[in-house]
C-alpha cells in the first residue's frame, strides 16, 4: 500500500493526520466497540455478520451508531477501494466520541467512526500444519452478568492480561477458563476441542465471544456431516483432545499441539482441523460482499 487512507468520520485521511482526540471516551475508558474483519481476494468475508455483529455491541450498550448499516457497508467498501486493498484485515471502530473527563456518555456529542485497512501478518503455513504450542492461564474469563463477553467493546484489558501471560509464557495464544473452571476462549480466538470424531466448542454464556469464524465452522460442521456439540467443557477434556484448534479472524483455523505440557493427538494438526480448513478456505472468497 503506497499511501494508507483511513476513514474518519467520513473523510479520507492520511496516517499521519487520523487522530483522535485525547477526550475521546474510547480513549479514556475503553467506551465503543469494534469489528476485526478479513477481506480475500476483494471479497469481505461474511461483511453482513460482522456488520451485525457490531450494530449489535452497539445496542447493548447504547451506542448510537451515526451512519445506517448500508452507509457503513459503503464506507467500508469505499475505504478498501481507496487503499487499492485485495488482501487484508480491516478495523472497524465506533466509539463513544469526545466528552469530558467525567465517564459519563451524555457528555460525549457523537460517536465516531474509524475504518484502517492494512496487511495482515499471518501465520505461517508450517504453523497451521504442526500446530500451536499454548498454556491455560490464571487469568478468569470476566463474567457475562459483568461486561459480557459477547459485547465486542474497545475494553479488552482483560484479553490484554491473557496475553501477557501468553507471553511471559513464551508461546502465541493462551487459554482462558472462566471462574467455574470451564474453558472459555483464548485471548483473540474462540476454542474446539474434538475427542471420538465429535467437535466441541463452548457456548457463548461460558464467556465467549460470538466469533464469525467460529460461526462458520459450526456451520461447515453441518455441511460436512461431523457432529458438533455447544457444551462447557474442561481443561482435563482439552488435555485429552484428539485435537484442539483455535479459530479467529486473523488465526482463520489454527490447530494446537500441545497444551500446559500435554502433547495433543499426535502432536500435529489432526485430520478434522485440516479438513475444517481447507473447508474454510474455499469459502472466504465468496462468502460476503464483493469489493471490486
Ligand atoms: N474471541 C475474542 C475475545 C476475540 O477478540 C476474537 C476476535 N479476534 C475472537 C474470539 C474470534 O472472533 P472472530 O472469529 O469473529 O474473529
Amino acid at each position: 500500500m503506497a499511501q494508507q487512507w483511513i476513514y474518519l468520520n467520513g473523510e479520507f485521511v492520511t496516517k499521519e493526520n487520523a487522530k483522535v482526540s485525547v477526550f475521546d471516551h474510547g480513549f479514556l475508558y475503553g467506551d465503543g466497540i469494534f469489528e476485526g474483519i478479513r477481506i480475500y481476494d476483494g471479497n469481505i468475508f461474511k461483511c453482513k455478520e460482522h456488520l451485525d455483529r457490531l450494530y449489535d455491541s452497539a445496542k447493548s450498550i447504547m451506542l448510537d451508531i451515526p451512519l445506517t448499516y448500508e452507509e457503513m457497508q459503503e464506507a467500508l467498501v469505499e475505504t478498501i477501494r481507496r487503499n487499492g486493498l485485495r488482501d487484508g484485515y480491516i478495523r472497524l471502530v465506533v466509539s463513544r466520541g469526545p466528552g469530558n473527563l467525567g465517564l459519563d456518555p451524555k457528555r460525549c456529542e457523537r460517536a465516531w467512526v474509524i475504518i484502517i485497512v492494512e496487511q495482515l501478518a499471518i501465520y505461517s503455513e508450517e504453523a497451521y500444519r504442526n500446530g500451536l504450542v499454548s498454556v491455560s492461564v490464571s487469568q478468569r474469563r470476566n463474567i457475562p452478568d459483568a461486561l459480557n463477553p459477547k459485547i465486542k467493546s474497545l475494553n479488552y484489558l482483560n484479553n490484554i492480561l491473557v496475553k501477557i501471560q501468553a507471553n511471559l509464557a513464551g508461546v502465541g495464544e493462551a487459554i482462558m477458563v472462566n471462574s467455574q473452571g470451564y474453558v472459555a476462549e483464548g485471548s483473540s480466538d474462540n476454542i474446539f476441542i474434538v475427542k471420538r470424531g465429535v467437535v466441541y466448542t463452548p457456548p457463548c454464556y461460558v464467556g465467549a465471544l460470538e466469533g464469525i469464524t467460529r460461526n462458520a465452522i459450526i456451520e461447515l460442521c453441518g455441511k460436512l456431516g461431523l457432529p458438533l456439540k455447544e457444551e462447557p467443557f474442561t481443561l482435563h477434556d482439552v488435555y485429552v483432545a484428539d485435537e484442539v484448534f483455535f479459530t479467529g479472524t486473523a488465526a482463520e483455523v489454527i490447530a494446537v499441539r500441545e497444551v500446559d505440557g500435554r502433547v495433543i493427538g499426535e502432536g500435529k494438526a489432526g485430520p478434522i482441523t485440516t479438513q475444517l480448513l481447507q473447508e474454510f478456505r474455499k469459502i472466504v472468497t465468496v462468502d460476503g460482499v464483493k469489493v471490486y
